[in-house]
């Protein structure tokens, strides 16, 4: 019998018989958790665990390709940091593009100053709940989110004695060290501890030295790195005295023990919020993640310290969380530069704690088909007003974009999409938010309702012409819209939470 084939149209190869069969299959795991006898929550469980058996992929290494010749990037290889600290670049003899600096003032002085009653998503009510939702990271993670690490509740310090001032210091390593009857009961308790702390998605790999910073530029003096705790030592002062641009670069070497293990996190952030991108109301949904990334790794931290372990919490310092998610099982790479999880979609923030503990059972990379969806999606590309996203049909392990010759924080020799990040960085001077349009149009950002999750399995599972086709369907449903002054509407309504988050 001839084989059958359907054409969604005539520029797209056909999808075989065998394909729409897959489509039924997985229709017919609807059918089989029965859901007119069972809530909503049951058949999502359900109906997740017979998707994960159909169509995620373990995977054994590291899921992407890195070129031999890839090298570590620095801490200040990274636009922002670049901009923020472009002083202390300076200090250590390297050149900082004057532009840079100029769209990060730009950004930052209007960020945290400016307001307008008359333009919608920016006036005074949506510049507090910015404030608002960043306090909690300037408060305690202050310049993490650039790259500073060392900072705050990021601290480096490891104590071995409780503060005998302070009834309440806990953050000492322990003398004697817990023990677990199996690798898999630490993990099991490390990740309950994690979510009990504030996270969502909660991974263990090992230490990677090829997604850790290879150096780091510290400007900032010990002393103002720490919560005020009374009057400096004459020890101390004597430090700061001495502070200058030949102590802003450390390394491991300073580091105060070898990890061995990286915990990481995802922190959702609110749907609602991101659907109103660009705008303060989603910076400051963006600002909550932050906020919730400079808690909960250092009470993981505290925590590991507590049993006996010595560990330091990180948000954006120390390595790259996008590669450490994914060989954490978090999610898979994709076209627009972020992690996209199983459960939120690209909207969440990532985090990490390194400790030395290492009798824990590791997680494996997973896949569940998010970078064949983005060969031929391109919404993000599309929703992106500076094209700072690639429309490359294949990822590649080198910048494609005009500026690939001068960009930073490219990770060169990485096998994946490369994002114009000094493109990206321009709008976010000129808008004075930080954007997020790319996330809030991603066909992976829904909210996590059972149905979405069976759609955008299927399109996982499903060649290059469905999933055109399903991008094309969720457009047509409405998700995914950018610069759309409703949202703002819908996220202040009472009713406009379309899900509690589970
Ligand atoms: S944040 Fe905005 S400017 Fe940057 S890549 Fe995404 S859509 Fe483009
Ligand atoms: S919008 Fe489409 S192309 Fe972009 S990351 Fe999401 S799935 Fe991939």
């Amino acid at each position: 019998m001839a084989k059958k084939e359907i054409k969604l149209n005539e520029n797209d190869p056909a999808v075989s018989r065998r394909d729409f069969l897959k489509i039924g299959s997985a229709g017919a795991v609807l059918g089989a958790v029965g859901l007119s006898s069972i809530t909503k929550d049951a058949a999502a469980n359900r109906l997740d665990k017979h998707l994960v058996d159909e169509l995620v992929t373990i995977h054994d290494e590291f899921p992407v390709e890195v070129r031999a010749d890839y090298v570590p990037p620095r801490n200040w290889d990274h636009v922002q940091y670049r901009s923020f600290f472009a002083d202390a670049v300076k200090a250590i003899g390297e050149e900082v593009d004057d532009e840079i600096v100029a769209d990060g003032q730009a950004f930052a002085q209007k960020m945290n100053f400016a307001y307008d009653d008359s333009k919608i998503g920016y006036t005074k009510t949506d510049k507090a709940l910015l404030a608002g939702a960043w306090a909690m990271n300037n408060f305690s993670a202050g310049p993490s989110p650039a790259g500073v690490p060392d900072f705050g509740v990021n601290t480096w310090e490891q104590k071995t004695k409780k503060n005998p001032h302070a009834l309440f210091d806990n953050d000492y390593v322990a003398k004697e060290k817990a023990t677990f009857k199996s690798k898999q009961e630490a993990a099991n308790q490390i990740k309950r501890a994690a979510k009990l702390y504030g996270a969502d998605l909660v991974g263990i790999t090992r230490r990677d030295k090829r997604w850790d910073y290879s150096k780091f530029l510290n400007p900032i003096p010990p002393l103002a790195r720490k919560a005020f705790a009374g009057p400096p030592s004459p020890e101390q002062l004597e430090e700061l005295h001495n502070w200058g641009p030949d102590k802003f670069v450390t390394d491991w070497s300073d580091f105060p023990f070898v990890p061995k293990t990286v915990i990481v996190m995802a922190f959702e952030m609110d749907y609602e919020g991101i659907s109103t991108s660009p705008s303060l109301v989603g910076s400051a949904a963006a600002g909550a993640g932050y906020s919730k990334m400079a808690k909960t790794p250092y009470q993981l931290a505290v925590y590991l310290k507590n049993l006996g372990y010595q560990a330091v919490s990180a948000g954006n310092d120390m390595g790259l969380s996008v590669p450490y998610a994914i060989a954490a099982g978090l999610g898979e790479g994709s076209r627009l530069g972020q992690v996209v999880s199983y459960k939120y979609g690209p909207r969440v923030r990532l985090a990490k704690v390194y400790t030395d503990f290492d009798f824990v059972e590791y997680d494996t990379p997973k896949s569940f088909g998010v970078m064949d969806f983005c060969k031929k999606c391109m919404r993000c590309a599309d929703a992106c007003p500076t094209k700072a996203i690639s429309y490359d049909k294949e990822p590649s392990f080198d910048p494609t974009h005009e500026n690939k010759d001068n960009a930073w924080y490219n990770i060169k020799g990485v096998k994946k999409y490369h994002v114009d990040a000094r493109k990206c960085f321009k709008l976010w001077g000129e808008l004075g938010d930080d954007c997020g349009m790319c996330m809030a149009s991603c066909p992976y950002n829904k909210p996590n309702f059972w149905h979405h999750r069976l759609v955008d399995s299927i399109t996982a599972a499903m060649p290059g012409p469905v999933h055109s086709f399903m991008r094309q369907m969720d457009e047509v449903f409405g998700y995914g819209n950018v610069e759309d002054h409703e949202s703002i509407k819908k996220f202040y309504s009472p009713k406009g939470k379309s899900y509690d988050g589970h």
